[in-house]
C-alpha cells in the first residue's frame, strides 16, 4: 500500500526519490522519509504527512548521494508519526530500511531481540526485520545479501523491502513477498519502486521482481536469486506508460481528469477486440480456454471495493447472454469460508491494481481447488496477471486518483466483453443480436462524451446536495451496482454518508430514513424496470425525500416528479452502467471539492490494497 523507491546511480538521489515519493503519492501516505548516503555519510529524513511536508522539513539539510531509499507509508503497526515513518535503521544505526506490508509474526521476534539487548525507535514491525537483519549479519559471518537472505526465511508475511548500508555505499538490497516491486535498469544506475510511476521518465526497461525474490543491485552489476539461494535470470521487459499519464495534463484533479479520460479508456479497452460488423469478440487474453468455456458449471466473480461493483454488473451481463450461472464474492470472505469449487468453475478475479491482497490470496485457494482462474487488471505485469492462468487487461492506463473512475469503467467494459465472447463460445446469442450489441458498444464512448457534457449542471446540483449527512442511492437490475457504485464514491471522497440499494428493496427498510434532508439519487433510465422506478420515486416523494434522477435523453415522465434530472444517452440495458456511472461519478467529484476535501487522496484509504 505505501510507495517505495530506491536509486543507486551517478545521479542525485534526493530529487528524483522526491519526486518518485510524488508520484506514489497515491498508495498511501501518512508519512514519509528517505534516507541517503552522501558526503557526510547516512541522513535519514522522515516526517509524518505527506511528501511536500517532508520536503520542507529538509530545507537547507545535507542531501547529497546518489544512493538513497524513500517510503510513503500507510500505517499498519504503530500511529502515523515520525518515529514511526520509514526508513527504520538497525540496532548500530548503519543498516537502513523501507518496507511495504506486514511482518506478521514480528512480536515474537522483537522478544527475542529485547532479551539479546536490542533498543527499539519505533512500533512498527519493520524496525524489528532491520534489527533481525543486522543480528544475523554480525553473528553468522556472512555478507549483508546472505543476511537478508536468513532474515526473510525467518519472517511470515507480505513484504517488498529495500535495504542500504552505509558502509557499503554501493549496494542496495531488495526482496519481495506478496508486495509489488519494479526495478528499471539504467545505464550504470538502478531504480528500486512499488510500481513503474516513479521510473518511467529514466528509463523504459524494467524487471519485475517475483515474490520469495531477493535482488542485489550495484551500480553496474545486478544479482537475483530466490530466497532458497536459487540464482535467477533477470527478465526484462519494455513498459509502455506515458509520462503525460501520470501528471494532471491541466486539470485540478487527478480524479477529474480520469473521468474525462473515459471515453478513451473505454475505446482503448475495446481496441482490437471487438468486430461489430462481423458480430465478432476476440479475447486474446483468455483464448486458450475458449473450449473449456463451453462446458464450464459456474463462474465465480471475486474482487473487493469498486471492482466488485464491477463483478456485479458482469454477473448481471454473463447470466443474460452466456446463460453460465454466476456468483460475485467479497475476496476477503471467500478465502476464509471453505467454497465448494471445482475444476469445472472459473474465477474471475478482478483488481485495479493487480495487487489486491485479499483477491490474491482467494486465487491462490481457488487455484489449489482446481479451478481455472481469469484476471482482469488494468497493472500490466502486476502480481494477480502473474497468478492467473489467462486474463484480459483493462488498459485504462494509470490511475492515479483514489476513487476508481476509469478502472471502474473498463473492467466493466471487459467484463461485457468476456460475456458476448463467452455467449459467442457457447452459442447462446445469435449473430445479428451479436452485431447489433457490438454496433451499440462501439458508439460508447462516444456517448459518454456526451454524457460528460452535464458537467456544469452536476456542479449546480452538488453545490444544493453538499451539506447533506446521508444519501441513497437506489437502482435496479443492472442500475443497482451503478448504485452501490455512486454511494461508495460519494462515501469515499466527500464523507458523507452513502448507502446503495436495489430500489425496491427501499420498502424493507431505508425507507424509514426518508425525510425531507434527504436525498435521494435514482437510475430511472428508459430500460425494462422504469415502471416499476417511477413508482420507487413517487414511494420517496410521498415521504418529502429530496430526488436526483439520472434519466434517459428526453425523458418526461421523471421529469414530472424528480426535484433534479441529469440526462444521460439513450442505450440498451447491457449498457446502461457504462453510461449512468459517469453522472455519479462528477457528483461525488463535485459535492467532495465543494466540501473541501482532499479529493485525490481520501482520508485512511490507499489506492492498492496490499496488506489483508
Ligand atoms: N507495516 C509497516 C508499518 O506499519 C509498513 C506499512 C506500509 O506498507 O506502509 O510501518
Amino acid at each position: 500500500m505505501c510507495g517505495i523507491v530506491g536509486y543507486i546511480g551517478f545521479r542525485e538521489a534526493w530529487p528524483l526519490v522526491i519526486k518518485g515519493l510524488k508520484r506514489l503519492e497515491y498508495r498511501g501516505y501518512d508519512s514519509a522519509g528517505i534516507a541517503l548516503i552522501g558526503d557526510s555519510g547516512l541522513n535519514i529524513y522522515k516526517k509524518a504527512g505527506k511528501v511536500s511536508e517532508l520536503e520542507n522539513f529538509s530545507v537547507g539539510k545535507n542531501l547529497s548521494g546518489t544512493i538513497g531509499i524513500g517510503h510513503t507509508r500507510w500505517a499498519t503497526h504503530g500511529a502515523p508519526s515520525d518515529r514511526n515513518s520509514h526508513p527504520h535503521t538497525s540496532n548500530s544505526g548503519t543498516l537502513s530500511i523501507i518496507h511495504n506490508g506486514i511482518i506478521e509474526n514480528y512480536a515474537t521476534l522483537k522478544e527475542e531481540l529485547l532479551k539479546r539487548g536490542h533498543f527499539f525507535n519505533s512500533d512498527t514491525d519493520t524496525e524489528v526485520l532491520i534489527h533481525l537483519i543486522e543480528e544475523i549479519y554480525k553473528n553468522d559471518d556472512v555478507d549483508l545479501l546472505e543476511a537478508v537472505r536468513l532474515a526473510l526465511n525467518e519472517v511470515t508475511g507480505a513484504y517488498a523491502i529495500v535495504v542500504m548500508d552505509q558502509n557499503q555505499p554501493d549496494q542496495l538490497i531488495a526482496a519481495r513477498k506478496g508486495s509489488p516491486m519494479v526495478i528499471g535498469v539504467g545505464e550504470d544506475e538502478y531504480f528500486i519502486a512499488s510500481d513503474a510511476t516513479p521510473i518511467v521518465e529514466y528509463t523504459k526497461n524494467v524487471i519485475y521482481l517475483n515474490d520469495n525474490e531477493i535482488a542485489f543491485v550495484k551500480r553496474d552489476e545486478l544479482l537475483i536469486k530466490r530466497l532458497d539461494n536459487v540464482v535467477q535470470t533477470p527478465y526484462i521487459q519494455e513498459l509502455e506508460i506515458q509520462l503525460e499519464l501520470l501528471e494532471k495534463g491541466g486539470f485540478d484533479h487527478f480524479m477529474l481528469k480520469e473521468i474525462y479520460e473515459q471515453p478513451r479508456s473505454i475505446r482503448d479497452c475495446m481496441r482490437g477486440r471487438i468486430y461489430p460488423n462481423e458480430g465478432f469478440v476476440q479475447l486474446g487474453g483468455i483464448k486458450e480456454y475458449a473450449e473449456k468455456l463451453k462446458n464450464i458449471d459456474r463462474i465465480i466473480i471475486v474482487a473487493c471495493g469498486t471492482s466488485w461493483h464491477a463483478g456485479l454488473v458482469g454477473e448481471y451481463l454473463i447470466e443474460e447472454y452466456a446463460r453460465i450461472p454466476v456468483e460475485v464474492e467479497y475476496a476477503s470472505e471467500f478465502r476464509y469460508r471453505n467454497p465448494i469449487i471445482t475444476e469445472k468453475d472459473v474465477v474471475i478475479a478482478i483488481s485495479q491494481s493487480g495487487e489486491t491482497a485479499d483477491t490474491m490470496a482467494a486465487i491462490e485457494m481457488a487455484k489449489e481447488k482446481g479451478a481455472t482462474i481469469f484476471g482482469v487488471c488494468n497493472v500490466v505485469g502486476s502480481s494477480i496477471p502473474r497468478l492467473t492462468h489467462a486474463g484480459v487487461y483493462t488498459h485504462a492506463g494509470p490511475e492515479i486518483g483514489v476513487a476508481s473512475t476509469k478502472a471502474f469503467t473498463a473492467q466493466v467494459t471487459v467484463l461485457t466483453l468476456i460475456a458476448f465472447y463467452m455467449a459467442q463460445q457457447k452459442g447462446t446469442i445469435t449473430k445479428a443480436k451479436m452485431v447489433e450489441l457490438l454496433t451499440e458498444l462501439d458508439l460508447i464512448p462516444e456517448k459518454i462524451q456526451r454524457a460528460l457534457e452535464s458537467n456544469d449542471l452536476i456542479k449546480e446540483i452538488a453545490a444544493k446536495f453538499k451539506d447533506s449527512r446521508n444519501c441513497l442511492f437506489l437502482g435496479r437490475g443492472s442500475g443497482f451496482p451503478v448504485a452501490l457504485e455512486g454511494a461508495l464514491k460519494l462515501k469515499e471522497i466527500s464523507y458523507i454518508h452513502a448507502e446503495g440499494y436495489p430500489a425496491a428493496e427501499m420498502k424493507h427498510g431505508p425507507i424509514a430514513l426518508i425525510d425531507e434532508e434527504m436525498p435521494v439519487v435514482v437510475i430511472a433510465t428508459k430500460n425494462s424496470s422504469y415502471e416499476k422506478v417511477i413508482s420507487n420515486i413517487q414511494e420517496v416523494k410521498a415521504r418529502k425525500g429530496i430526488v436526483l434522477a439520472i434519466v434517459t435523453e428526453g425523458d418526461t415522465e421523471v421529469k414530472k416528479m424528480a426535484d433534479y434530472v441529469i440526462e444521460i444517452p439513450d442505450a440498451s440495458e447491457a449498457f446502461l452502467p457504462l453510461l449512468a456511472t459517469i453522472p455519479l461519478q462528477l457528483l461525488s467529484y463535485h459535492i467532495a471539492v465543494l466540501r473541501d476535501c482532499n479529493v485525490d487522496q481520501p482520508r485512511n484509504l490507499a489506492k492498492s490494497v496490499t496488506v489483508e
